[in-house]
């Protein structure tokens, strides 16, 4: 980031906004399309926000995000507000123009953006809208802006979800919205549904909550789409799955709401490839898994084991994944089937793994890093650690170790100099941080991970 004279200033206001992920988004994009914006949290407080947003329009401020308390109260001070946010009655974005600036809602512009790329129309559908609060408003404006068929809003606070749907049908002058209380999904017909499930139920560290637990009403479900993104598979879409239904979290909402306001504050458009670096970005840190690679005998499942107990990650065992599924041991699968068909189950797993796991530390096979592919989805997963071990200490902890498909035969010490040799530099090549375990107590190590990844 280089700051000069022409640089301009973009951010967000909002109380709290230290747990924002909108500067990852906007400073990517800067740096990816060579733009000389920054993005910088601004905590401020309501009773700050009208000499706030006059302020920033002095200071030459080219553009600001909205985040709660301030989606609502902002709009008093706007000299215009897009359709979107006026049906809302919130907006997130604002884009100076001649007279001050002007509002928009791009979190339902984000949310469609996010629909669409899966390829869902809502044009026709009928959709559950589960929850009432803002975001539910944005969800139900973008449904009866996009012509669905019909909507049932159900809500804790049943009266909640009455206004929202008084509100907007008075709006569009139709009857395509019905309002209920969570339990009135019993007395709809037994069809499938798009469902949206916009209440705070599920949010980390919650994360085995569900607003709705009952097994029958899943089976409505067509496509869950969960607004909340942490967990990266929330209890909601891991309940749609197990039904059958396809399930979706917001992270894709959050980042298309950013690209919509960057959008709109450089009149750019920004392609789906430089899209897809900042998702990969957003994942990395939200997902906050850490994955660790390496040679056989480097100490993952000892150093996995021992991070999960000291900062309460869950641990998931690739290698423990695969026996599992295969119901037999790995150097079975490799005596019976032969590498290649063990590699392609690894590359299998792994992908199922990406789409489900945060806050979790991953241990590795010692071999699944050599494919390129699965180099780049462990990147996606989280931060990924390569344990440098050194053959020598390799030798020691594995003598006598006859599970190991790779080292059978007259002289595995030859045998494991030569994969070292070949393997190192794939695993230097594919992480974000190498650390020297050799010697190094375990609780050491732990520390050296957390270090890098608290710096990262
Ligand atoms: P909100 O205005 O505070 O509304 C919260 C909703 O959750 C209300 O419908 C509330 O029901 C319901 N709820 C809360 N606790 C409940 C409980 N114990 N049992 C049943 N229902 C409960 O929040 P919001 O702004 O609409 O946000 C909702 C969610 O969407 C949040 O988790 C937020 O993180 C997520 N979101 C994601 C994005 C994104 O970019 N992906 C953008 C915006 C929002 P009552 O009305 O009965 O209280």
């Amino acid at each position: 980031m280089n700051i000069d004279g022409r640089t301009r200033l973009i951010g967000l206001l909002g109380d709290p906004v230290e747990h924002t992920m909108s500067p990852v988004i906007h400073n990517t994009l800067s740096e990816l399309l060579g733009i000389n914006d920054v993005y910088v949290p601004f905590h401020t407080r309501e009773q700050g926000l009208e000499q706030a947003v006059k302020g920033a329009y002095e200071l030459n401020i080219l553009g600001l995000n909205a985040t709660v308390p301030h989606k609502n109260h902002i709009m008093e001070y706007l000299c215009d507000i897009d359709d979107g946010g006026k049906a809302i009655g919130a907006v997130n974005t604002l884009v100076r123009t001649s007279g001050g600036y002007k509002g928009y809602n791009t979190d339902m512009l984000g949310l469609l953006r996010e629909v669409k790329s899966y390829g869902i129309v809502l044009e026709g559908q009928d959709v559950i809208i589960l929850g009432a609060g803002g975001a539910a408003k944005a969800v139900a404006y973008m449904c009866m802006r996009e012509k669905v068929s019909h909507v049932y809003i159900f809500n804790r606070t049943k009266s909640k979800a009455e206004d929202i749907a008084n509100y907007m049908n008075k709006r569009f002058e139709s009857d395509t919205i019905s309002a209920g209380e969570l339990s009135d999904y019993r007395k709809l017909e037994q069809k499938k549904y798009i469902v949206f499930q916009s209440t705070s139920i599920g949010l980390h560290p919650n994360d085995d909550a569900a607003v709705i637990a009952d097994e029958d009403f899943y089976k409505l479900v067509a496509t869950g789409i969960d607004l909340v993104y942490n967990p990266f598979e929330t209890s909601f879409m891991k309940r749609c799955r197990e039904a059958g239904a396809k399930a979706y979290n917001g992270l894709k909402m959050l980042l298309y709401q950013g690209i919509i306001a960057y959008e709109l504050w450089n009149n750019i458009s920004v392609d789906e490839s430089v899209a897809d670096v900042v998702y990969q970005k957003l994942l990395k840190t939200i997902r906050n898994n850490i994955v660790l690679t390496g040679f056989m005998g480097c100490g993952k499942s000892t150093v996995g084991a021992a991070l999960a107990e000291k900062y309460g990650y869950k641990l998931v065992d690739t290698d423990q994944v695969i026996e599992e599924k295969a119901g037999i041991a790995i150097s079975e699968i490799f005596r019976t089937r032969g590498e290649d068909y063990f590699r392609n189950l690894e590359t299998n797993v792994l992908a199922e793994l990406n789409a489900t796991l945060s806050n979790t530390v991953i241990s590795t096979g010692g071999g699944l890093p050599l494919r390129e592919e699965n180099q780049k989805t462990l990147k996606s997963l989280g931060y990924v650690v390569y344990l440098n071990v050194e053959p020598e200490e390799v030798m020691c902890r594995l003598s006598g170790d006859t599970t190991r498909p790779l080292l059978q035969g007259d002289n595995p010490e030859k045998k494991i100099r030569e994969l070292m040799v070949y393997r190192s530099p794939i695993y230097e090549q594919g992480a974000d941080v190498s650390i020297s375990v050799t010697g190094k107590p375990v609780s050491d190590i732990v520390e050296e991970v957390m270090n890098g990844r608290f710096k990262a």
